[in-house]
């Protein structure tokens, strides 16, 4: 049996549930900002209004403002996005029970077996975006296909409040003739190593072949001709699929030892940032936090501490690796591996213990400089913004460049 899989995007998401809170928004231009206090807070998520007047997801404030002076920024409010993410998921899971999110406001849905029940592909798309707008005042664009990289490609060509059909018959002449970056995984860096061979469009990866794009990109290569050939098999996740996650973390050997533990610093920062966007993208808090080093005997030491709150800020669970690791390594060997591990983890939108006054502050803003940051990575990609303890790090292996992410490996 033909399979059919939707990929659903909520349109416009952080600005959307701004509006749909206050319905006096309707219609003006509105922006979410982080922090509206110092001059260097960045649109985070803009309405169509706002979009139109030239208002770009990673533009400073002043400069959005200049451009659409009747902007209203917008505070971020987390908690409400998150709770309107479930409301949404709850509406998809009167389909199927095959419900993957991809990102908050992006889910994969197998709805091969509910057609005898909804009608066909297109059909339940329909349904679904007509049932998410009349109950939520949201609207979503949903791209329904045999796979899921077309899919999710679908749900990008027609939007907002739009589905968007790629069949067996007409992929050809709909996703072929598209820029290479539209397909799912290709980032600035892959980009630029296909179009130096002359390899601008999806079509273009099926001509140059699997085996040189094997030898271009290894196995991602292989995975993108699948996905350009329409070729990909990859199963649609059960919803309760990411229950099962124990501890989030990420690890790296460098290229050359480490030998101060300010060195040792910077690495545990550039590693929690990983950590902290896995954690976002699965809505998880970090509850503690494990470091294990392996220094040039190849021996392996793993250290582990509670956190005083839950958190997934990449500079809090950075900080609490740099004290695992100054109480008790006691630099006999310069250190050649490092992972950052997030462990205890809960569910992010649940209660969470507050910590006093001024530190629970700082948590606090620790938690929007993550999300900003996330925010303009989503758009620009891994090293658009970094902190600038990061900068010059010769000892990481491809740190200059843009990763691909393949599927599962959010949840290594
Ligand atoms: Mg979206």
């Amino acid at each position: 049996m033909e399979r059919c899989i939707l990929h659903s995007d909520l349109n416009a998401f952080y600005a959307s549930v701004e509006v749909a809170k206050d319905p006096a928004l309707r219609g003006r231009p509105v922006a979410v900002c982080g922090s509206e206090s110092d001059r260097h807070g960045i649109v985070l998520a803009k309405s169509q209004e706002a979009a139109r007047a030239g208002v770009k997801t990673g533009m400073v404030n002043w400069e959005a403002r200049r451009l659409c002076p009747g902007l209203v920024c917008l505070p971020p409010h987390f908690d409400d996005y998150l709770a309107c993410s479930r409301r949404v998921r709850r509406i998809y899971e009167r389909y199927t029970d095959q419900v993957e999110p991809y990102d908050m406001d992006e889910c994969f849905l197998d709805v091969s077996q509910s057609r005898s029940l909804f009608g066909n592909g297109g059909e339940i798309a329909e349904s679904i975006r007509r049932t998410v707008k009349a109950e939520t005042d949201l609207t979503v664009s949903i791209g329904v296909s045999f796979n899921k990289p077309f899919a999710k490609l679908g749900s990008d060509l027609k939007k907002p409040d739009a589905v968007t059909e790629i069949s067996r018959e007409n992929f050809h002449e709909v996703v072929w003739p598209l820029p290479v970056e539209t397909l799912l995984y290709v980032g600035p860096a892959t980009r630029r190593k296909l179009v130096a061979r002359g390899v601008r469009r999806v079509g273009d990866i099926v001509r140059y072949g699997e085996e040189n794009m094997a030898a271009l990109l290894g196995k991602c290569g292989r995975q993108l001709y699948a996905f350009a050939a329409g070729l990909d098999r990859s199963r649609v996740m059960h919803t309760d699929f990411s229950a099962p996650i124990k501890s989030v973390g990420h690890g790296l050997t460098f290229t050359a030892d480490l030998h101060s533990d300010g060195e040792v610093g910077q690495m545990l920062l550039f590693l929690a940032q990983d950590v902290e966007h896995r954690l976002r993208t699965a809505a998880l808090h970090a509850g503690g936090v494990e470091v294990a080093v392996r220094d040039t005997d190849l021996a392996v030491r793993q250290y582990q501490r509670i956190l005083p709150a839950a958190t997934r800020s990449a500079l809090r669970i950075a900080e609490a690796g740099l004290c695992l690791f100054r109480e008790n390594y006691s630099w006999r060997r310069p250190v050649r591996a490092l992972t950052v591990r997030a462990i205890r983890l809960t569910p992010a939108g649940g209660s969470r213990q507050c910590l006093l006054g001024p530190a629970e502050q700082q948590l606090c803003r620790d938690e929007t400089i993550g999300a900003t940051v996330e925010g303009v990575r989503a758009r620009f990609g891994k090293w658009a913004v970094a902190p600038a303890a990061l900068l010059g790090m010769e000892k990481v292996p491809g740190a200059t460049s843009h990763d691909v992410i393949l599927p599962g490996q959010m949840y290594a």
